[in-house]
């Protein structure tokens, strides 16, 4: 199953491929469109756990 990448700010999985930034290509780099993060850290999780992980915040007792 593929995997995604999800902002380690926020947690929202907005982030995309930071091209261009300071004029130079960085395809190491990601941008997040949620919280304007910018960096070559994410956290990439099954989207199944992903789910599962908001499924236990909604269920908060
Ligand atoms: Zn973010």
């Amino acid at each position: 199953m593929a995997r995604i990448r999800i902002c380690p700010r926020c947690k929202q999985p907005k982030l995309r491929p930071a091209t261009n930034v300071s004029g130079w290509l960085a395809p190491e780099m990601f941008e997040c469109s949620e919280c304007k993060y910018v960096g070559r850290f994410y956290i990439e999780i099954d989207p199944e756990d992903y789910e599962l992980e908001g499924e236990a915040k909604s269920k908060k007792e």
